[in-house]
């Protein structure tokens, strides 16, 4: 099946997502590359001007390339860019869950169901999540990168070193401002009370605690997040 001008869709790949911007396929190995492999399609909008569409699309996608190898050359743990073929990405596939899968399916459910004893081993998996977190988007900042959608789904798990990858960097931008950071972070913040209610409430204060042992300028950028979060308080309750 032919599926756009520049993206031939095999019959062995498995779409496993399409969101807003891009539909994501599993290639197995063998076929494109020696390793499985993740392509992303960016697809057109009907409403933008299709030669400004084309080129806006291909854009996008090789900026993405580009901020996923800056981030892979400077230590930060990101897909591999296997090739970029505007507008399609070839990714390393992680085979791991997202920390959503691994916070919702494991550790949330075994800390409301454990006896005392095994809830602190629980508790203690639960700040070394939040420490890492904390790492790691300290370290993306610190680069001069901001992810721009910071959710549990777009970083995933490997255990048992709790080591994280980052994903989607598909709004993410180069930038150093103390603004854009901050705005990161209440990303995050929102998406960490709306997608896991149950997640006890510490689990952020470790979270910024090791953000601010790591990232440069955290103190600016924390007290910028005070800005933000009075602005987004200020927008729910009036709109
Ligand atoms: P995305 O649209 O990039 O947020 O990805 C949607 C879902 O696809 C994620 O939540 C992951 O479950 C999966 N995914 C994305 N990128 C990869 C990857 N490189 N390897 C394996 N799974 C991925």
């Amino acid at each position: 099946m032919k599926n756009s001008d520049t993206f031939i869709v095999g019959d062995n790949y498995e779409l496993i997502s399409q969101g807003a911007e891009a539909k994501l396929w599993k290639i197995p190995a063998g076929s494109l590359f020696d390793v499985p492999c993740i392509a992303k399609e960016r697809f057109s909008k009907a409403y933008r001007h299709p030669t400004l569409d084309e080129k806006l699309t291909k854009q996008r996608c090789r900026a993405e390339a580009k901020i996923l190898t800056k981030c892979a050359e400077k230590g930060v743990s990101v897909p591999t860019v296997l090739r970029t073929d505007a507008p399609v990405l070839y990714l390393e596939y992680i085979d791991a869950p997202t920390v959503r899968e691994y916070l919702e399916n494991d550790l949330l459910i075994a800390l409301d169901d454990s006896a005392t004893t095994s809830r602190s081993s629980q508790h203690e998996k639960l700040v070394q999540l939040a420490t890492k977190f904390g790492q790691m988007v300290a370290e993306l900042h610190n680069l001069g990168v901001v992810h721009g959608d910071l959710t549990t789904s777009n970083a995933m798990i490997r255990m048992p070193e709790f080591a994280l990858i980052v994903i989607d960097f598909g709004l993410a931008k180069n930038s150093f401002s103390m603004e854009e950071r901050a705005v990161d972070l209440y990303v995050l913040e929102r998406a960490l009370s709306s997608t896991h209610p149950k997640l006890p409430d510490d689990f952020w204060v470790n979270l910024l605690n090791s953000y601010k042992a790591v990232a440069d300028k955290a103190d600016a950028t924390l007290s910028r997040l005070e800005e933000v979060q009075i602005r987004g308080r200020k927008r729910e309750c009036f709109g």
